[in-house]
């Protein structure tokens, strides 16, 4: 096959990544981005107010390994921090307090990257190779994936200002002219608002769907202490290793930190909170007082915490399946593109990085022909898309667990029930869901599955379980009863009865 010409739109972590793994395969690479050179200090990342530290775990990690670039992954990982577990801020007698829960018995922890610091560094390495061809300020509008051609706008002023909603970016009016290219084979990195699907859908019979939650975020910055006299910096105000939750049961606060020992947190809030709070100004700190203790005025002064929740913009949630991700030998959608997720399961980019290993293992395994990669592409959308899909379920059904669950007894049981198997018998391969996704390579659907057959087992032995202690009360009430005969007893066995009837409820929820 003739030297072949692979595009890549999108520069974000996903494309970088791809264009990396193209361009070491020895293709001809173009990457064409939308936005200008993030390594340009007027740019500012797609969506958020500054760089922003994500959770990134062993699926990106792998991912990024597999580019065989030496020094690569040790040089991002140093920039990390690593939190060791979730720490779940509550108040108690009007005293703060913490409970740390470590995400792994095993002591294994996910790490908090700066995204840009990230994506700098990915762009950095294509720089380096000859093969490779970066355009920034280039929008994409058209595509025809039989002809393999392509259509972008060469935008005269590049797109700096911060982008309130990213479809927004793709409305912009033209300011620019319009170039042509020729292509073998597009790779759609383009995020959640891909330009690159929309015309896809034109060529393949592909099924989409979109959802939006009933929550907005908000992003708020928590700075480092005061840097006191002899030391030129200040330092973390809370535990550097930790993913810092204040849970709210219908919604929650969340803080990562950042290596120069800030953090970037996040308010999560049902729209019509946020209305209320926009028509009441004067209620947000209150709120923050009665549902995230300790934030307001010692984490964030209150008029920073007013300030931040005013300028900064507050932003939907939404969820993205589709399905098949590639038409023929020409196209391929990845990252956010193919699958954009809520981010309550710290994935969104470690399944985008993902996509672009498996994808590669599927191209290095099939003919170097059209019809090879055809193949590839097509055993690749079988295997991605039920994983795509999964990996958005989890991530939704996580909200609770962040926001609710993990202050709740039972789910505390759960976790410690499958940790310690795990430990004892590890020949029955228990371990718990987060464990598997965040420090592990299987398929998010089997991860899904192997996660639902072991709450199964753990609610029919819990249920077996109650069901004696259940029998053996009755029976001791029965006895009772007959020893006194007394009238009033039956009541309280009512009572019992229901109170047995709302805790296996209670218990089915967590486990299933
Ligand atoms: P993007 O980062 O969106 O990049 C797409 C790129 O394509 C952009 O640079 C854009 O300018 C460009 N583009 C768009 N349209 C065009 C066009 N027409 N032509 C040319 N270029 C175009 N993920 C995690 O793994 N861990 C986390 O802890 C985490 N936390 C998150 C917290 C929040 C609040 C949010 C919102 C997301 C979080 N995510 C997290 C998800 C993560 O940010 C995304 O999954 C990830 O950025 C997706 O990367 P991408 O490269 O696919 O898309």
């Amino acid at each position: 096959m003739e030297k072949q010409k692979f595009v890549v739109i999108g520069a974000g972590p996903v494309g970088a990544l791809a264009a990396l793994y193209a361009a070491g395969r020895g293709f001809d690479v173009e990457v064409y981005e939308l936005r200008g050179d993030l390594r340009d200090p007027q740019v500012v990342p797609l969506n958020f107010t500054r760089s922003i530290n994500l959770a990134m775990s062993e699926r990106g990690i792998n991912a990024l390994k597999h580019a065989n670039i030496p020094g690569l992954v040790d040089s991002i990982m140093t920039e990390t921090i690593p939190m060791h577990g979730r720490m779940i801020h509550g108040v108690d007698n009007g005293s703060f307090t913490e409970e740390s829960q470590n995400y792994d018995i095993h002591g294994r922890f996910i790490s908090a990257v700066d995204r840009a610091g990230l994506n700098k560094r990915l762009l950095d390495e294509l720089d380096k190779l000859p093969n490779v061809k970066m355009f920034f300020n280039y929008k994409l509008t058209g595509a025809d994936f039989r002809a393999k051609r392509a259509w972008f706008e060469e935008r005269s002023k590049p797109l700096t200002d911060h982008a309130q909603n990213p479809s927004e970016i793709q409305d912009a009016p033209p300011r620019a002219t319009e170039i042509e290219v020729a292509f073998d084979f597009m790779l759609g990195c383009d995020g959640a608002h891909s330009a690159v699907r929309y015309h896809l859908m034109k060529y393949t019979r592909m099924d989409y769907t979109q959802s939006y939650i009933d929550t907005l975020w908000c992003e708020f910055h928590i700075d480092p202490t005061p840097s006191t006299a002899g030391t030129s910096e200040g330092d973390f105000k809370i535990s550097p290793n930790h993913l810092h939750i204040w849970p709210g049961r219908e919604f929650m606060f969340i803080a990562i930190p950042s290596s120069d020992k800030s953090f970037t947190s996040t308010l999560f809030l049902p729209a019509h909170h946020f209305a209320h709070l926009d028509a009441n100004p004067s209620e947000l700190v209150p709120f923050f007082n009665r549902y995230f203790p300790g934030v307001a005025g010692r984490l964030i002064s209150e008029s920073d915490l007013q300030k931040q929740y005013t300028e900064n913009p507050h932003l939907p949630l939404i969820t993205i399946k589709c399905s098949p991700h590639h038409y023929a030998s020409s196209a391929v959608i990845l990252g956010d593109a193919a699958h954009a997720m809520v981010p309550f399961y710290g994935q969104g980019m470690n399944a985008g990085l993902e996509d672009v290993r498996v994808l590669f293992s599927f191209l290095d395994a099939a003919a170097p022909t059209p019809e090879g990669r055809t193949s590839a592409l097509a055993a690749y959308s079988t295997q991605r898309t039920p994983d795509a899909s999964a990996i958005c379920d989890l991530a939704l059904r996580n909200y609770q667990e962040m926001r609710a669950d993990v202050a709740s007894p039972i789910y505390k049981f759960r976790k410690w029930v499958e940790e310690k198997l795990s430990v004892a018998v590890p020949r029955l391969g228990w371990a718990t869901q987060y464990s598997r996704i965040s420090f592990g390579n299987q398929r998010y659907s089997e991860v899904e599955r192997l996660a639902q057959r072991q709450g199964g087992v753990l609610l029919w032995s819990m249920t077996g379980f109650v069901g004696l202690l259940a029998t053996g009360a009755v029976y001791g009430a029965w006895a009772w009863w007959r020893w006194n005969r007394a009238a009033a007893t039956s009541r309280g066995l009512l009572k019992g009865g229901i109170g047995l009837t709302a805790i296996g409820e209670r218990i089915g929820r967590v486990f299933l």
